[in-house]
């Protein structure tokens, strides 16, 4: 059977890991964090003083992530999408959250006043949502607001009943 691989992206903070976590339970698809598997592989190129966090080696995720999404089945989460090979995804769900509701959820995580800063207007210029037009076919990528429980339970479902349009398409 044939099983379609989606990204799920945004500023940190919108849901990513909520969304593709519960998705991969209710979906029995694999769940990859692309931050988790940098930090295991040490899977860097660098450290960026400005911003206090390592650089990812995006070749090397590539490489190490290239048997998976081949296999397909996968949903990948991660803040980023311009260094993926776009042959791998069969839909990109971009979230979005409201600032105040972002700004909150940001400081409970302990962010200093910078990157407070910086994820907030990385939102508020739809950062990712260009991105992501931009790296994949425009009719691939949908735009899911994140903001409530409810909001992310519409989202579940609608997702799942993608997966499930997709898998009886592709597999006569
Ligand atoms: P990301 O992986 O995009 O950084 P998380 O999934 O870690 O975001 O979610 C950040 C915080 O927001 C968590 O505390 C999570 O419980 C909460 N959250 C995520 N999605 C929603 C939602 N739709 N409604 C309310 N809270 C949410
Ligand atoms: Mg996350």
């Amino acid at each position: 059977m044939v099983l379609p691989n989606i990204l799920i992206t945004g500023t940190p903070g919108v849901g990513k890991t909520t969304l593709g976590k519960e998705l991969a339970s209710r979906s029995g698809l694999k769940y990859i964090n692309v931050g988790d598997v940098a930090r295991e592989g040490a899977l860097y190129s660098g450290f960026d003083e400005e911003y206090d966090c390592p650089i990812l080696d995006e070749e090397k995720v590539v490489d190490e992530l290239e048997n998976h999404m081949t296999e397909g089945g996968v949903i990948v989460d991660y803040h980023g999408c311009d260094f993926f090979p776009e042959r791998w995804f069969h839909a990109v769900f971009v979230l979005r959250t409201d600032n105040s509701i972002l700004y909150k959820r940001l400081e409970t995580r302990g962010y200093n006043e910078k990157k407070l800063r910086d994820n907030i207007e990385c939102e508020i210029f739809q950062v990712l949502y260009e991105e992501a037009m931009l790296s994949y076919r425009e009719d691939i990528v949908h735009q899911l607001p994140s903001n409530t429980p409810e909001e992310l339970e519409e989202n579940i479902s609608q997702i799942l009943g993608w997966i499930e349009q997709w898998v009886k398409d592709h597999n006569p």
